[in-house]
């Protein structure tokens, strides 16, 4: 397992948030996350990322125990998030947010940092056109586009994803969801929240049901998405 997340606990004040919750991330995967509004994806990815605390349980993430680590230790590690909503730098240009991205990589201005560049460039060719533009001008779908980006600049073996679809137009949405099985093809195992189920659980291939706060139900995506609870409480009982 990559990620090896075990017995989590996180607490707002006196709000579990989310309560013992374990799961792994195999090497080479897309997994995902599934639930409603409030039932702790985004508390889950934060945690995984340093941003929160954790109130009981371990995170390991290669192996090595990274439950109280600062997030940037976590980011030179391999591990980035892009954040819900439009987490870019609005004053900064596309290509500043990009390389602010890539701040903890020391072959920033070598051929493989911009190789890297050049793959962000080929997934969200937007990106290209707008690289000059300040990101707080961008659209909604740009942004998001922009904060994926960015997560992979850092160049990580494991990407989060927090709704990457969010917001976005349906022909959009599809495109983006087949970015997502396009990183992942090229070798990065990727961590997705996403409300939009029936997409992501056809492109996973494990997926965790959270339900405040707790999982109720782990399976492969396939075996998920025909499930008749999940099907009935998410996938609008299609
Ligand atoms: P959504 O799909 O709506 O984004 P989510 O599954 O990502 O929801 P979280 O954002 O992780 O859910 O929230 C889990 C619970 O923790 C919710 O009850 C929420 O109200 C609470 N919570 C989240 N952030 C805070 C905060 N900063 N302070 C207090 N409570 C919070």
């Amino acid at each position: 397992m990559l990620l090896e997340v075990d017995g989590l606990c996180v607490n707002y004040g006196h709000i579990e948030a989310i309560r013992d919750i374990s799961f792994g991330v195999e090497e080479g995967t897309i997994t995902t996350l599934i639930g409603a509004n409030g039932a702790g994806k985004t508390t889950t990815l934060k945690t995984i990322s340093g941003l929160r605390k954790v109130r009981a349980g371990t995170i390991k993430f290669d192996g090595k125990d990274i439950t109280n680590l600062p997030p940037f230790e976590r980011v030179m590690m391999g591990l980035s998030q892009s954040p819900e909503g439009r987490g870019c730098f609005p004053g900064m240009t596309v290509l500043e947010n990009l390389d602010m991205g890539a701040y903890v990589r020391k072959d920033r201005k070598t051929p493989a940092y911009r190789a890297d560049l050049d793959r962000v460039f080929d997934l969200f060719p937007r990106l290209k056109e707008r690289e000059k533009q300040a990101a707080g001008s961008m659209s909604g779908g740009e942004q998001q586009m922009l904060a994926i980006g960015r997560a992979l600049m850092a160049k990580p073996r494991l990407v989060l994803l927090d709704e990457p679809s969010m917001g976005l137009a349906p022909k959009l949405i599809q495109q983006i969801f087949t970015i997502i099985s396009e990183i992942n093809s090229q070798g990065t195992t990727v961590l997705l929240v996403e409300q939009n189920a029936a997409q992501a659980l056809k492109r996973s291939h494990h997926a965790h049901i959270l339900e405040t706060g707790e999982i109720v139900k782990s399976g492969t995506g396939a075996q998920l998405a025909s499930d008749d609870s999940v099907k009935a409480a998410y996938l609008g009982g299609d």
